[in-house]
């Protein structure tokens, strides 16, 4: 599904990844830890298309197709859902109008047709029922004034209604308290755990881990990939830190 290979890339001229190298495939759960300022972010970053976050050798294939050369929309139409650390805020946008237009413009750009506001409304109420999330808050503007586990949750609704086949999930337990960790763990293995779908979760705990079972666990530390292992890694690491890069 997703292929990275010797990826390098910088911000503002200074390289941050430096030879990053990832296979992730179809029904695979990958998590990546390690130490703040190891450049966690900015791959999620660079992998979303965010500006300003500029690739500068190695490649990256997604589905077979160069995810470098497609604009962050073309990403997220061809199946790329970025989670952020800090969701924005939008004042004046409902939630509904904003996630119908971003599920509706995916549609359009893959050739399908747009929801009715009645189709759409339906698909949004079960997603939030799904994740325990209040129909109510579907109406406020977009995380103005939501909690951190209600953004969470919200973000959540937002990846059950886009339906992406990769979804890069950045600090996604950050100040969650549990039950909403568990309604977020919860909600990742409801949407994402499926045959034909991936999940890159980046974090620095073990605890989501133990919702969200990965398959691998990789250590990035100074813009590379240092070590990969199985669950037990996470479990190692909580103990002991990442110590000297191996
Ligand atoms: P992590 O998510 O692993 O904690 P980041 O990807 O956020 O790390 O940051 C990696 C490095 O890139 C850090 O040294 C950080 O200071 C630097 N960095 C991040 N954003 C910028 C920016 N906009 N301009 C310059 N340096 C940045
Ligand atoms: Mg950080
Ligand atoms: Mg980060």
């Amino acid at each position: 599904m997703l292929t990275i290979t010797d990826l390098r890339a910088e911000i503002d001229g200074k390289e941050i990844l430096k030879g990053l190298s990832l296979t992730v495939n179809a029904g695979e759960v990958h998590a990546i830890m390690g130490p703040n300022g190891a450049g966690k972010s900015t791959l999620g970053y660079v992998l979303g298309g965010r500006p300003n976050y500029e690739a500068t050798g190695g490649s990256v294939t997604f589905g077979g197709e160069d995810l470098l050369d497609m604009d962050a929309h073309a990403r997220a139409a061809a199946g790329l859902f970025l989670g952020f650390q800090y969701p924005v805020e939008i004042p004046g946008i409902s939630n509904v109008q904003f996630l119908r237009e971003a599920l509706n413009s995916q549609r359009r750009a893959r050739g399908e047709a747009p929801l009715s506001g009645g189709e759409f409304l339906k698909l949004a109420r079960a997603q939030a029922d799904a994740l325990g999330m209040d129909q109510e808050m579907l109406k406020r503007p977009v995380n103005v004034g939501f909690s951190g586990g209600e953004k969470k949750r919200n973000e959540m609704v937002q990846m059950g209604i886009l339906g992406p086949r990769l979804a890069i999930l950045d600090e996604t337990d950050s100040g969650l308290d549990i039950d909403a960790l568990k309604a977020v763990g919860d909600g990742i293995n409801r949407i994402m755990r499926a045959p034909d779908k991936a999940v890159i979760l980046i974090t620095h705990y073990q605890r989501l881990l133990d919702y969200v079972q990965p398959d691998f666990v990789h250590v990035l530390e100074a813009g590379r990939i240092t070590r990969t292992g199985g669950p037990e890694l996470a479990l190692q690491l909580e103990r002991e830190g990442y110590g000297v890069a191996a």
